[in-house]
């Protein structure tokens, strides 16, 4: 950026509202990218110039102008709770910095949420629970994560047992973006549109409006079981996610030693057992207790859901939360994110551990997808050098289960890519100049080598 580009931007938003420190600058353009021992190496010294603090749609749409016309990379930043160093800026210029649009507007009688980009997901189940709704399905960022940052960036978490992915089941009513041009269109998407910008990672709209279905209220219980090995915990915790019968928000299962590396829990961890944690209905707590009967398990925690929060829940250690404690216990631990199959899972769990014995530790959150449940999961695995985690990658997919590769930066390679190019053909038409993100979406980068800057595209098949 140029001085007369931080001379414009300074006709825009107060001095105390454009952040150009040093240290303020290094921690908001980071995210959890560290998580990837890869992404750590690659991504270390990528800075924004500058960081803009918008208050209002007007100023996020006057920062839009300004970058399209100045032609200054933008990259939007929610609560900078992202794995893949998503808003981590690879090319300079500006991070917009929305975290002050954080305002939940409406909770619509029908149970839909009416909100700013940076409104809390925590901020959001609160105000729904009392009007007697609440979150489908959040991550186990909730209480610091925006809502347009899980929608942009995130997948799912806790409630998809039930609920499927944020993207299932019309979840994501409809989202309000901002295009990238020299007079930025606000347009409302909703239906099939949806997908146009969700999970796009901020690469072709800044998302000013998100509304998202909730789910009835219910009073939850959680709910720990430990076996004596991750077969049985994985069988029991398998019939529980199956069993319709149950109304729940979580059905994890963790190989020892996971649960080894949840410090704070070691009081009541039995050592060396597999140990599955569950949230189910309150008035149901005492049939699930009574099903682990017979099943060589034991109960070994039991605890009210409260909201708002009293003391730590059990999903603080479930989802990604998990990667963060084995990351705690020992750095020399990473993950993936990999879907085994509904049918064959037992014997994938078995040529995996053939292979590559306590390197590949299993930790296993049920969802349903598209109407399945399935054994999601993000296994715990030691990272020696990049080789090994490919050929982690490579057998995963010889073996027949699926990888969304936390371990790259850009959206085609992180496997959530939807193949009609539905994303690709809304940046060609939202951000012809390729502002938003840059980098994060190599398909573009390709098509506008192809026909130069920034004529517009023909519609991609
Ligand atoms: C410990 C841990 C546990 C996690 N668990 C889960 C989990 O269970 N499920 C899950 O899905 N994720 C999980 N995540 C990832 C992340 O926390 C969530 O996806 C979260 O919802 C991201 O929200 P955020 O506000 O922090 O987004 P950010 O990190 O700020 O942004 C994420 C992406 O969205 C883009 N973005 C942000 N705001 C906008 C906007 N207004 N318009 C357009 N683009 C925007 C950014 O540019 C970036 O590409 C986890 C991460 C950690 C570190």
């Amino acid at each position: 950026m140029t001085t007369a580009d931080f001379n414009a931007l300074a006709r825009i938003l107060p001095e105390d509202r454009i952040v150009t420190a040093a240290s303020q600058l290094e921690s908001l353009s980071r995210d959890f990218y560290w998580y990837s021992p890869v992404l750590k190496r690659d991504l270390a010294n990528k800075l924004a110039e500058v960081v803009a603090r918008p208050r209002t749609v007007e100023e996020v749409r006057e920062l839009i102008r300004f970058a399209y016309a100045r032609r200054v990379p933008v990259t939007i930043r929610g609560a900078g709770t992202g794995n893949y160093g998503q808003c981590i800026p690879t090319h300079g210029g500006m991070v917009l910095d929305l975290a002050s649009l954080d305002r939940i507007h409406e909770i619509t009688p029908d149970g839909v949420a009416v909100c700013d980009p940076a409104a809390r997901l925590g901020s959001i189940e609160q105000a729904a629970r009392q009007v007697g709704w609440e979150l489908r399905c959040y991550p186990s960022t909730f209480v610091k994560a925006g809502v347009a940052g899980f929608c942009a960036g995130g997948s799912g978490g806790i409630g998809s047992i039930t609920w499927g992915g944020l993207r299932e089941n019309g979840t994501v009513h409809a989202l309000t973006i901002l295009t990238m041009e020299a007079e930025p269109r606000e347009i409302r998407l909703s239906g099939q549109d949806i997908f146009k910008v969700l999970h796009a990672w901020g690469t072709n709209g800044v998302i000013v409006q998100v509304e998202l279905r909730l789910a009835p209220r219910t009073n939850w219980a959680q709910i720990a079981v430990a076996h004596p090995d991750f077969s049985a915990s994985f069988d029991f915790t398998e019939a529980i996610a199956r069993n319709e019968s149950f109304k729940k928000r979580l059905a994890t299962t963790f190989e020892w030693p996971i649960p080894s590396y949840f410090a704070p829990l070691q009081k009541w961890v039995p050592k060396d057992k597999a140990l599955a944690f569950f949230e189910v209905a309150d008035d149901q707590l005492q049939r699930l207790a009574d099903a682990v009967a017979n099943t060589g398990g034991e109960v070994c925690f039991v605890a009210p859901f409260t909201e708002p929060r009293r003391g730590p829940l059990l999903s603080d250690y479930t989802w990604n939360h998990t990667t963060l404690w084995a990351l705690k216990a020992d750095p020399s631990l990473t993950y993936l994110q990999c879907g085994f199959s509904p049918t064959e899972a037992r014997s994938q769990f078995r040529k995996l551990k053939a292979r590559y014995g306590a390197d590949f530790l299993f930790h296993v959150e049920f969802t349903k997808w598209e109407g399945v449940v399935t054994p999601g999961a993000i296994p715990v695995v030691r990272y020696t050098n990049d080789e090994y985690l490919q050929d982690m990658i490579r057998f995963c997919g010889e073996i027949g289960v699926g990888v969304a590769n936390p371990h790259v930066n850009f959206l085609e390679g992180s496997g959530r890519w939807r193949h009609d190019a539905a994303k690709l053909v809304a940046k060609q038409s939202y951000d012809p100049r390729g502002l938003l993100n840059p980098g994060k979406m190599r398909g573009f980068a390709a098509s506008l080598e192809q026909v130069g800057d920034p004529a517009p595209l023909p519609v991609a098949a």
